[in-house]
């Protein structure tokens, strides 16, 4: 019995994970989770599933939840400490670190470094700390499992040993990319676009922010770092493919001109069952892919020039240091800013470029680094929307 510990339950990616708990209940146990506000959510997990601890983002949502379940045995508590506690737990074997951007870093470093099996789908922890990040994941000898779609098709695309798989005889990575929603869309055209068509992901439902990121194509971009440090490549190793069916997750290309691929239907329950069982595999409630329904599979280039925040994140990879923390900060005001219609869905990649260029970018020698230039960029980005000096 593995004990689960579920970081950001009541989000897209811990609905999907519960769904897999609930089907094998003779395999997972979910020990601890979290959210931020959701009460009436948290409530239903934990009737239904009777987690030992639960951490919410604020007293207030700990103090709601506990009134809502009074006569279950569990501990209700708030805040970031408890959150690294439940993640670091002893009950514990597995952490699911799905919570929605940089907030997800601390809790899920807490987890490397209780040694857990690391089931990663928060990419903006390794976007933003990555050195430190696959540092720590060695020095505590962590199994680290890629449940992004792309990077889990990567990892099964891999030679696998016993350990995990590793990077042997590989030339390339193709990482795909759907293209989102405005994927063949004029400039334009995307310039008056609201947050609910941006939102509507052609083939795959998600959180808010992670859908702009679509979008926007930051989601590749974020994808592209993390593809790196998970894999020890650099960006030029890395090909994005638009593929605008997402059938094929990912490909792995040879030295010999052999390529891999893992398709399947577009469903976070795959690749999070992958996590959960390896090295084994386990039944999902995924319906099988059927190859003649789909008939096509398309492909072509990413449009850089449409779509800048690909071509951002490749910029500060190769800046290196505090740059990812710094785009990745600047991102998340600027998507909640589009969300709030403050700014428009073209000021996404424009913020996030005006403060990337802005920014006094500095080596990373430990994690106050990251933490400072998250909040400077924080604070760089919402000055510049006041001001609307950034266009
Ligand atoms: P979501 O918005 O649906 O859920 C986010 C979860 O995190 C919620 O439980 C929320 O309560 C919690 N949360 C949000 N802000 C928090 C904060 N400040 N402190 C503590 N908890 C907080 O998001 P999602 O779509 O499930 O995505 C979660 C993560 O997984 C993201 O990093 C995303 O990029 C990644 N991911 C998601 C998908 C997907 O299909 N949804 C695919 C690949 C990767
Ligand atoms: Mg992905």
């Amino acid at each position: 019995m593995q004990g689960i510990c579920l970081l950001g339950a009541t989000g897209s990616i811990g609905q999907s994970t519960l769904d897999i708990i609930a089907q094998h209940p003779e395999k997972f146990t979910l020990v601890n989770a979290s959210a931020n506000e959701s009460v009436d959510k948290m409530a239903e997990i934990c009737r239904r599933f009777k987690p030992l601890r639960v951490v919410m983002g604020s007293q207030q949502a700990r103090d709601e939840l506990a009134y809502k379940c009074q006569g279950l045995a569990i501990s209700f508590e708030w805040g970031e400490e408890a959150l690294d506690s439940i993640a670091s737990d002893s009950a514990v074997d597995q952490v699911m670190a799905a919570i929605m951007g940089f907030a997800g870093l601390k809790p899920t470093l807490a987890g490397i470094r209780a040694g857990k099996r690391t089931l990663l789908a928060n990419k903006e922890s390794l976007v933003t700390a990555g050195k430190l990040f696959m540092d720590e994941v060695a020095r505590h000898d962590v199994m680290l499992l890629p449940i992004d779609s792309e990077h889990n098709a990567i990892y099964q695309s891999l030679p696998q040993t016993s350990h995990g798989a590793h990077q042997q005889d590989v030339s390339k990575i193709l990482l795909t990319a759907s293209g989102g929603p405005f994927r063949s869309w004029t400039l334009d055209e995307m310039k008056f676009v609201t947050p609910e068509q941006a939102c509507k992901h052609p083939n795959w439902s998600m959180g808010q922010k992670i859908s702009i990121d679509s979008a926007s194509l930051m989601n590749k971009g974020l994808e592209l770092i993390e593809a790196c440090w998970l894999f020890d490549v650099t960006p030029n190793q890395v090909d994005v493919v638009v593929h605008p069916e997402s059938i094929i997750h990912s490909m792995v290309s040879y030295l010999d001109g052999s390529v891999i691929a893992q398709m399947g239907n577009p469903d976070m329950k795959i690749p999070i069952a992958y996590g959960m069982s390896w090295p084994n595999r386990i039944e999902t409630s995924v319906p099988p892919l059927n190859l003649v329904d789909v008939a096509r599979l398309n492909f072509e280039s990413p449009d850089l020039m449409r779509f800048p925040n690909l071509k951002l994140a490749s910029d500060a990879w190769f800046m290196g240091g505090t740059a990812m923390a710094v785009l990745n900060a600047t991102n998340e005001i600027a998507v909640t800013a589009f969300l709030n219609r403050q700014i428009g869905f073209l000021d996404i990649a424009r913020l996030n470029e005006r403060v990337l260029m802005a920014a006094n970018i500095v080596a990373v020698n430990d994690l106050d680094d990251v933490f400072e230039a998250d909040r400077y960029s924080r604070q760089l980005a919402l000055g510049m929307i006041s001001s609307g000096n950034f266009s």
